[in-house]
């Protein structure tokens, strides 16, 4: 356990990716982490690793290897077939206990952030959530995870000096993975899982898979904010007609106007769209770091000194109630080429 002041930090090496895996196949946030940990990796001069658990995964540590591991930690168990958190914590914290990591990443998905802050608590370290920027510090070599802080007003640099590994979780959709390298070879090393039924307190008696769009790939989406009052009526018929998909800022998910796939930016989801009109949001750093990677942003506020528009290809200043239903109209009738 780490003890602040007592850390032997040079005892921790490594840069460890957690490769979550969902029926036998990898999730696309993981591929991500380990395109961003390859470089970072270089940078500080470390080995980079990618964790994964789960039953029959061979195949997955031989993906990782292709996505920039140099080295895959597998594993692999009856017990660790679908995501439990009591299993996971204790197999994850048992590998991390007796290979001390420096440094490890997770996607900010519902079973990785679960699965995060059991462990930095468990290894009593540190936890940056939600990271939208990773560097390394060149006089520390340590990493600096950047995180939208006080209503995203900020950007909060944080470093974590007295605990290993130094942890973060990244949403889905920030970094790129590399080109898969098929002739890319390394280690992949089965762990010992001492893992017993005992271990776990609470079992998945039934699983519902709902089908959810994923809207960080739609080619055109239109994104509402508070401004529309949580009026989808609107934003429904636009999208119609411009053949495009639907997201919100977060206070209409908590409002629960839409669900929670549907959110965009840093705790939700980042769009890689051609074009993203979005409807009365402010444009807080939280909700833009979800626009990073769009191609075109057109963005429709009534106050012209709106931050939204610092991030915008086209800004329309007026109001969304005037506007849409004029705009609705030119529309009607006319044929968009897909
Ligand atoms: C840890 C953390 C994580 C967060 N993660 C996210 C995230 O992932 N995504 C996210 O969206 N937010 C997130 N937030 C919240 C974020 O900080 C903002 O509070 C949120 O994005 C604001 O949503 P909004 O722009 O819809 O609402 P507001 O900030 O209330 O903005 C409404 C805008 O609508 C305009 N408007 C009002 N009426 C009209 C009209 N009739 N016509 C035209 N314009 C109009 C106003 O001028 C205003 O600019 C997070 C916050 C925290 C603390």
């Amino acid at each position: 356990m780490n003890v602040p002041g007592e850390l032997q930090a040079d005892l921790y090496k490594g840069f460890w990716v957690y490769m979550e895996q969902e029926e036998g196949r990898l999730l696309p946030v993981g591929l991500e982490l380990l395109g961003k940990g390859r470089e970072l990796a270089d940078e500080m001069g470390e080995v980079l690793t990618a964790v994964i658990l789960g039953q029959d995964i061979a195949a997955l540590g031989e993906e990782a290897l292709r996505y920039g591991a140099d080295e895959v930690l597998l594993a692999d168990h009856p017990l660790l077939t679908g995501f439990n958190t009591d299993a996971y914590t204790k197999v994850m914290a048992d590998i991390i206990e007796a290979r001390k990591p420096n440094v490890l990443l997770m996607g900010a998905t519902f079973n990785g952030r679960d699965l995060a802050g059991r462990l930095a608590v468990r290894l009593s370290t540190g936890l940056t959530a939600h990271v939208t920027r990773l560097e390394v510090d060149k006089e520390s070599s340590l990493l600096l995870s950047a995180v939208p802080g006080f209503g995203g007003s900020i950007l909060a640099v944080i470093k974590t000096e007295f605990g290993r590994p130094q942890m973060s979780t990244v949403s889905p959709g920030i970094f790129k993975p590399l080109e898969p390298d098929d002739v890319r070879r390394g280690k992949v090393e089965r762990v010992d899982v001492r893992l017993r039924q005992s271990d776990i307190r609470c079992r998945v008696l039934e699983r519902e898979v709902v089908p959810a769009e994923d809207i960080g790939s739609a080619e055109r989406i239109i994104v509402a904010g508070m401004g529309t009052g949580g009026d989808m009526k609107l934003v429904d018929d636009l999208a119609a007609a411009l053949h495009a998909s639907t997201g919100v800022t977060r206070p209409l998910v908590d409002i629960g106007v839409a669900p929670r796939e549907k959110q965009v930016g840093s705790t939700g989801v980042s769009l890689r769209s051609k074009l993203v009109v979005v409807l009365g949001a402010s444009g807080a750093s939280h909700f833009v770091a979800g626009l990073r990677d769009a191609d075109t942003v057109i963005a429709l506020n009534k106050d012209k000194e709106a931050p939204i528009f610092d991030e915008s290809d086209v800004c329309v200043v007026g109001d969304i109630f005037e506007i849409l239903p004029r705009l609705l109209e030119e529309l009607e009738g006319k044929v968009m080429v897909v």
